[in-house]
């Protein structure tokens, strides 16, 4: 018996509303915004996430699905999307239109966890990208465009933390002092953090481990070693968000699990914590084009995993618009009949009223059992009788009334009903 692996899982139909709805709102907010959709292939390589994402991150360390295709090219299945976004920007010369370019995308991403509530080995990234600018409004605007997609999910039991993780410049020194701060402690440190403290010091700050949460918070903030450009930028985001009426909670412990952030860094925390954390989270990004190879291009932009934010619309009861039930189902009597709904299917399908018709031998009541099952509202009989008068029955199924009409009339009248009830 095969299963789906470790961490994965199969969509099947009746969860399908969920995610249709979720993509919906995804896509309208990023029209909304102005932005256009991009996709990138779910494998590149390895390279563009070891080196960006980089090494003393868990996704880098532990989590990526790197594998040597036939030509003994090292591949990895894309364990984020940032990094995909702006290979593209670079190698479809996306700099060279008006920046910025702002660009959206949905799709699986991998990453090798240990499976929970809410943390899968294959999951899927809502994420949206601002590529080209440095401006402070930015910023605000992409974490504006985040509370307004929660709100228009119907979710609002979220709060949104934000930091300043400073740059090239600043963050040198705050490292120093971070480690020195974190040097009297060792013996109390987790066997990961002791690893962090050489390889990456800024992770110290948001393990999960309760003796280092401990000693977190007493750290040295990272907003008082900002440089005066990082200042000024981070003063002018909450000044922005200030003026738009956003609601956030300055958070010095928020440095996020990807290694290329610059400044502005925020994530998204549902108020209940169940087992899953962050709903989604983001930031500024400034270096990492040029470490791709472009030109220096500053970034900011954010990402939200489907699967955590469908587990909230279930948990908060979100009514969810069902998914379309086809509009008529035929039903025959006899051999000739069944031609004749295969020519009256066809017909109807194509002047747009979408139809299932009764295959196999059934009796008519299990044909009618099969169309109630299928939760659809109109069901057409058509018998040897109503063949040879050129008629067919028509049946609303929730009230069980029946007429016969004709069959020329057949896609006028359920085009009147079905599609304008
Ligand atoms: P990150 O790229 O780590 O910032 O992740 C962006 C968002 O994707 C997170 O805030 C989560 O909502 C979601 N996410 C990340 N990893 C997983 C996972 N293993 N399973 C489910 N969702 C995830």
């Amino acid at each position: 018996m095969h299963k789906a692996p470790r961490g994965t899982f199969d969509i099947l139909p009746q969860e399908y509303a969920y995610w249709k709805y979720v993509e919906e709102k995804a896509t309208s907010l990023c029209q909304l915004y102005g932005y256009q959709p991009l996709s990138t292939p779910i494998f590149e390589d390895a390279q563009l996430f070891t080196k960006t994402v980089a090494g003393g991150t868990d996704i880098v360390d532990k989590e990526m699905y790197i594998f040597e295709d036939k030509s003994g090219q090292e591949l990895a299945l894309r364990a984020e999307v940032t990094a995909p976004v702006c290979r593209a920007y670079i190698e479809h010369g996306l700099f060279n239109l008006v920046q910025p370019v702002k660009l959206y995308y949905i799709g699986p991403a991998f990453r090798y966890e240990r499976p929970q509530s809410g943390r899968y080995r294959q999951h899927h990234q809502f994420g949206f990208e601002a590529l080209g600018e440095a401006d402070p409004t930015l910023d605000a605007e992409v974490i504006e465009m985040t509370q307004q997609f929660f709100y228009s999910l119907g979710l609002s039991q979220f709060s949104i933390q934000l930091n300043s993780i400073g740059c090239k410049l600043c963050r040198p020194g705050y490292l120093e002092v971070l480690r020195q701060y974190y040097s009297s402690y060792t013996d109390r440190l987790c066997a990961d953090c002791k690893t962090r403290l050489v390889k990456n010091p800024l992770r110290l700050l948001d393990c999960k481990n309760a003796s280092c949460q401990e000693i977190a918070k007493t750290a040295p903030k990272i907003t008082d070693y900002l440089c005066h450009e990082c200042q000024l930028h981070f003063q002018s985001v909450q000044k922005y968000l200030g003026a738009m009426n956003i609601p956030f909670q300055l958070n010095h412990r928020l440095v996020r699990g990807l290694d290329y952030y610059t400044r502005t860094v925020f994530e998204v925390e549902p108020r209940a914590k169940g087992g899953q954390s962050a709903l989604g989270g983001g930031g500024r990004y400034d270096n990492l084009i040029e470490e791709l190879g472009g030109k220096p291009t500053p970034a900011v932009g954010f990402a939200a995993g489907l699967e955590r934010i469908i587990l909230n619309l279930k948990q908060h009861k979100i009514d969810i618009p069902a998914l379309p039930k086809p509009d008529a189902f035929i039903a025959h009597l006899g051999e000739e009949a069944k031609i004749e709904v295969m020519k009256i299917a066809s017909e109807l399908r194509k002047t747009g009223i979408s139809v299932i018709t009764a295959t196999g031998d059934k009796s008519l009541k299990g044909q009618m059992r099969q169309a109630n099952s299928s939760g659809i509202a109109y069901a057409l009989i058509l018998g040897e009788q109503e063949i040879s008068k050129r008629n067919v029955m028509l049946r609303d199924m929730r009230s069980g009334e029946q007429k016969t009409i004709p069959l020329a009339e057949i896609a006028s009248r359920l085009l009147n009903e079905v599609k304008q009830p």
